[in-house]
């Protein structure tokens, strides 16, 4: 039997939305307001409640946000912020757009966040922020980053692009340092129907800085007292995201309910040892962004799946270390040994709301065929 499972399927998210989607669609062009104004300030409010934050500023898109959160907290020239490697490529080149360097921190094998025992050797004096990434949509652990950042007086960014919604304990992404950067990119858990972005903080000085920011640092228009950047959210942007929202919540529930299916069917199929399942960490709401697993026989694997009609992908397949542009830094290979074997040994799964059970068996008989055929 030869199935298809595309690795994301956004048809069948639209095929239950068209009709709310159409109007939310004409009520901007009635309006023809299409940059800022009503529709994102709704949206502003209500992601700032789902985020439980006082603040969120839309923005052009995720990247942007990165760069914005860096610009309004004043890093620049001569300044140093803590990473991983391994992350899209965003996280690092916001850094190096506002001139600071980007110093680099090896990953935690079993989540591929941080790793926050070795943070405080990469910070000198010259360090101004951490910021960590919560990858594939668990959080990154936030008490242990607030507290090496109140010690060594540094703010704190969150890449929360890929984990709108993930807990860690009680408080939510966005809501757990100085400000949360997120992506609405459409393959995200909330994707707009283009680009578009989103900022979160609880201080309400970094908030108004990052609403001036984004209209090019004019206050008033064309009165600048600083130079900010053109990076508004589009109106309809806003009113597609503002019917995706109130099913957010569901749908993160439904991705966990089949990676808690892929775990236990990979473990009755008798699996575990050949391929290393995703972990999560005590306290935390993790929206499987993305579903991945670790297997030593990796690019082979990648290519039956294929050959099968499953969709993979391989986030991210060369760590932002060894990435040409950033050579200047002067790291080698060898130099983050669990980001390179992430680098080397990840493979994400389909894993969506619409993914059926059947499709899912299917997945991991594919999987348990590559297995039986290996000696
Ligand atoms: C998607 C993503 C971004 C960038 O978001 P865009 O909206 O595509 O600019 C940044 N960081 C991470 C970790 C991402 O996954």
């Amino acid at each position: 039997m030869n199935m298809n499972v595309p690795l994301l399927d956004l048809q069948a998210q639209y095929d239950g939305l068209r009709e709310e989607m159409r109007a939310a669609v004409d009520r901007v062009f009635e309006s023809q307001h299409f940059i800022l104004g009503p529709e994102v300030a709704e949206l502003e409010r209500e992601l700032a409640a789902y985020s439980r934050v006082r603040h969120a500023i839309g923005c052009a898109n995720g990247s942007d946000a990165l760069l914005l959160a860096l610009m309004a907290l004043g890093v620049g020239e001569g300044d140093e912020v803590i990473t991983t490697p391994y992350s899209f490529f965003a996280t690092a080149s916001a850094m190096a757009r506002v001139g600071a360097r980007p110093v680099f921190v090896d990953i935690e094998p079993q989540t591929y966040n941080i790793d926050v025992t070795k943070i405080e050797d990469a910070v000198t004096e010259r360090t101004r922020v951490i910021m960590p990434v919560h990858l594939y949509g668990q959080c990154a652990v936030m008490e242990a980053i607030n507290e090496i950042a109140a010690r060594r007086n540094l703010r704190v960014v969150e890449d929360a692009a890929q984990a709108i919604g993930a807990d860690d304990f009680e408080r939510r992404a966005g809501g757990l340092s100085d400000i949360g950067c997120f992506s609405f990119y459409p393959s995200k858990n909330l994707g707009a129907a283009g680009d578009a972005g989103m900022l979160t903080t609880n201080d309400d000085e970094l908030a108004e800085r990052l609403r001036v920011l984004r209209v090019h640092g004019g206050e008033r228009r064309y009165y600048h007292r600083v130079i900010g950047i053109n990076s508004r959210l589009d109106a309809l942007q806003a009113a597609v995201l503002r019917v995706k929202l109130p099913h957010l919540d569901d749908w993160s529930n439904a991705r966990a309910a089949r990676a808690a299916l892929y775990n236990q069917l990979f473990t009755d199929a008798g699996l575990t040892e050949q391929i290393t399942l995703p972990f999560v960490r005590e306290g935390a709401r993790h929206i499987y962004h993305q579903y991945v697993i670790r297997a030593a026989e990796r690019d082979r694997l990648f290519e039956h799946l294929k050959q099968h009609g499953v969709g993979t992908d391989i986030y991210y397949p060369v760590p932002l270390h060894l990435q040409e542009c950033f050579a200047y830094l002067g790291y080698d290979a060898g130099a983050f040994p669990e980001a390179e074997r992430a680098a080397r040994e990840t493979l994400a799964l389909p894993v969506y709301p619409e993914l059926s059970r059947e499709q899912q068996q299917y997945v991991v008989e594919v999987i348990r065929g590559f297995y039986s055929t290996q000696d």
